[in-house]
């Protein structure tokens, strides 16, 4: 049996707010999928869509390949944790834990005492089921949501911005648990973020949205290293991304601010096309000469910020700024050059602008 995901065509609009529009996304059996994208581009409108809080103004929702489209929440087999603990506090962990197994046996053929402790366990919090949720930390309040979320055994998962109260280091923490526990359960999993770093860490695929659309659906290695759109560019990790305009097709050469830049031998241009071009700070490195078949440019650097494992420049370049990871602080003020290889310049086509 397959228990993955599907949306097909999915609107929903509050009054005049158009929140999703025309979203189509198929999320696999077991596949820990995210989405990602900024403050309101419709990411918890998704998954309360998927959940049964809110009914599509068109398209269709298919949980393991059933239509439940019109299916209250309740019948639906989910489980949600909030970002919110939204722990019941007059009730114990094992209380909190056990209350979704009200209406329903503990799967498994275990009672739910048993089911609690085996749950209590797997989010690490065994011995402390007697405890009062008030008298827990945030990760641990979580913990407790996550496995109040899985005590009924349910077919997905649903995660809305779980750990943005959490600090974070904690946070960095939680999700490696977080991800180990769906692992371990192969459990198909809906997490929503706004945290483009965190989506990259933990998912197998995600979705990147913006404005009630998805932009780009792919691995997190393909929507880092082959954004489809701009926004996605911009939007998933630092980047730079620069506008210009096609002076050779073969070889392939886009001039930007009069400069001419070489572009990966196999790129398709259109001749005197507008284009946008990417390329990623750590594709950039700080040289003395030029030659090579690269591309340099003369920049300024105008301040540096330590970040431990390297130094990230912010550099200006004819009006423009660049970012430069460097493995050396350079001084503000100074001109340095900048050289890039043509199999980091990554295309992106103007019309896909934000
Ligand atoms: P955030 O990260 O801020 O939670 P989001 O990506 O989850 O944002 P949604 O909460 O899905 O975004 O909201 C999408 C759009 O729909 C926004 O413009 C929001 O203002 C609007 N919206 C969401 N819920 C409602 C509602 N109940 N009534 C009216 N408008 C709503």
């Amino acid at each position: 049996m397959t228990r993955g995901v599907e949306l097909d065509g999915v609107s929903v609009a509050f009054g005049d707010v158009s929140a999703l529009e025309d979203v189509s996304v198929s999320v696999e059996d077991g596949e820990f999928f995210t989405l990602v994208g900024p403050s309101g581009c419709g990411k918890t409108t998704t998954l309360r869509t998927v959940a049964g809080f809110e009914t599509p103004d068109s398209g269709t929702v298919r949980i393991g390949g059933e239509d439940v489209t019109t299916t209250p929440p309740e019948e639906r087999d989910v489980g949600i944790v909030f970002q919110s603990y939204a722990l019941f506090p007059h009730m114990s962990v094992r209380e909190n834990v056990g209350y979704g197994l009200r209406f329903r046996d503990p799967p498994g053929g275990v009672s739910t005492r048993e089911r609690v402790d085996e749950l209590l366990d797997l989010v690490d919090m065994a011995g402390m089921g007697e405890r009062d949720p008030t008298a827990l930390s945030g990760g641990q309040q979580q913990r407790v949501s996550l496995a109040r979320a899985l005590a009924p055994g349910p077919d997905v998962l649903l995660l809305d911005e779980p750990l943005s109260a959490l600090d974070a280091r904690l946070r960095e923490r939680l999700r490696v648990t977080v991800r180990g526990i769906q692992q371990e359960l192969g459990i198909t999993t809906v997490y929503v973020t706004h945290d483009q770093a965190e989506a990259l860490a933990v998912s197998d695929r995600v979705a990147v949205m913006n404005g009630g659309r998805i932009e780009q659906v792919g691995t997190p290695e393909t929507v880092y290293r082959e954004p489809a759109s701009r926004f996605v560019a911009e939007f998933v990790g630092d980047n730079n991304v620069l506008d210009g305009e096609v002076t050779s097709t073969d070889p392939p050469r886009v001039t930007v601010e009069g400069v001419e830049v070489r572009l990966p031998r196999e790129t398709a241009l259109d001749p005197g096309e507008s284009v946008t071009l990417s390329v990623r700070p750590e594709a950039i490195d700080v040289v003395t000469g030029s030659g090579n078949g690269r591309t340099t440019l003369a920049a300024t650097v105008e301040s540096v910020e330590f970040l431990g494992e390297a130094y990230r420049l912010h550099c200006t370049w004819r009006g423009h700024e660049l970012l430069v990871r460097s493995g050396e602080r350079e001084t503000p003020g100074e001109t340095v050059s900048l050289a890039f290889d043509p199999a980091d310049v990554r295309l992106l086509k103007s019309e896909t602008q934000a």
